[in-house]
């Protein structure tokens, strides 16, 4: 073995010693060395406690890359980005019709090389919602902007289809917990159109979007 070192090349050693590195020394924004791999499990119960929310290993299975993921701090949300998915108009509100448009989403993402689904939540027709990617992790859904901002997500196109009042009541219910849970300040509640050169989140869901920094 000692031999087998010695006549590595110099790149090639460290190369070795690199990936032996655990992911946690090199990647930044990491939290502690001793990080875990795989996703760690993010306490919901703020949300729980007032309306259900689906965890992700209930609509998947695919397991997240936590090689793509940037830990986030912890509990430094400071603000929440309100998105649609914008391709179809999505009006399923049966779970394996919803599921499957997630794991569309989720596919949709991972193909573009992220980790996991880029949404911390996605919110259906029936107004159910679902853990998308961990809060653990910064999310992907705002381009260069996604440190410390909540991604949250409606299934749908809504320049094209209106939210309903079931997807509306859990919005503004999800974005009420998360704001004060977090701290996160009034007037800190976007749509994607606020941050970016995109539509998202369509003219139908927009301003009841704006809507939200209104409330108390
Ligand atoms: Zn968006």
């Amino acid at each position: 073995m000692t031999v087998e070192i010695h006549r590595q090349s110099r790149r090639g050693f460290l190369r070795t010693m690199a990936m032996a590195l655990p992911v946690a020394v090199m990647a930044p924004g990491v939290v502690s060395a001793s990080a875990p791999r795989i996703a760690p499990i993010v306490d919901l119960r703020f949300i729980a406690n007032f309306m259900p929310v689906r965890r992700r290993h209930e609509w998947t299975s695919i397991p997240p890359n936590p090689a793509r993921l940037r830990f986030a701090l912890p509990n430094r949300y400071s603000r929440i980005t309100v998105h649609h998915t914008g391709t179809d108009v999505v009006t399923a509100t049966s779970e394996s019709a919803v599921i499957r448009c997630m794991d569309g989403v989720l596919g949709g993402h991972l193909n573009r090389n992220f980790g996991d689904v880029g949404y911390h939540f996605m919110i259906d027709y029936a107004g159910r919602v679902w853990e998308g990617r961990s809060l653990a992790y910064w999310g992907a859904h705002v381009s260069g902007k996604n440190e410390q901002n909540i991604g949250i997500v409606l299934l749908g196109n809504y320049e094209r289809q209106r939210p309903s009042r079931a997807q509306l009541q859990s919005m503004e219910q999800l974005v009420h917990l998360t704001r004060h849970y977090y701290g996160i300040r009034r007037g800190e509640i976007y749509g994607h159109i606020d941050l970016g050169q995109t539509l998202c989140p369509g003219k139908y869901l927009y301003p009841r979007v704006q809507r939200l920094n209104q409330l108390a």
